[in-house]
């Protein structure tokens, strides 16, 4: 498990280098989503900003921020759920994956999981043949995670 510390400091080296600036209520907002660990909505983030930080950011600018994390691929948007979550694999060294995330219904739980591109081109294929237009390429999956399923057995 990385820190979150560590995954502040790795946004922070990668967007120096793309040129981007990641400033104070961008690197905020990052670290409130690293730190809630669940998806938010960006109200919650305006909650949670607002608590934490003992400021008030507009929806408008959280949105705006989001924006930003989601471009920089910092963070992503579950479009089934309208939510935002930090990206698992910001402190990785490895190539960042067309995420797939599985979502747990029962405690919205989320595991980011990179597809090959192999599977993503089979994917997209199947897809063009039926002459449907993608408007994003990331999967969503719903169910139920592990633990939940364990608690579910013993009722
Ligand atoms: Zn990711
Ligand atoms: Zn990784
Ligand atoms: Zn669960």
């Amino acid at each position: 498990m990385k820190t979150i510390t560590q995954s502040i400091n790795k946004a922070q080296t990668e967007c120096n280098h793309l040129g981007i600036r990641l400033t104070d209520k961008r690197r905020n907002v990052l670290q409130l989503l690293l730190e809630a660990g669940e998806p938010l909505s960006a109200y919650d983030v305006v909650d949670r900003y607002k608590s934490s930080k003992g400021e008030t950011l507009s929806a408008m600018s959280a949105y705006r921020m989001l924006d930003f994390l989601l471009q920089a691929q910092l963070a992503h948007k579950l479009e089934t759920t309208n939510q935002y979550l930090a990206c698992s694999h910001i402190a990785c060294e490895h190539e960042h994956r067309i995420p797939q995330f599985l979502i747990c219904d029962k405690c919205h739980n989320v595991t980011e999981l990179g597809l090959h591109q192999r599977l993503v081109d089979e994917l997209k294929s199947s897809i063009s043949d039926t002459g449907f237009v993608l408007a994003s390429q990331q999967l969503e999956l719903h169910g139920l995670c592990n633990n939940c399923q364990t608690k579910q057995e013993k009722g």
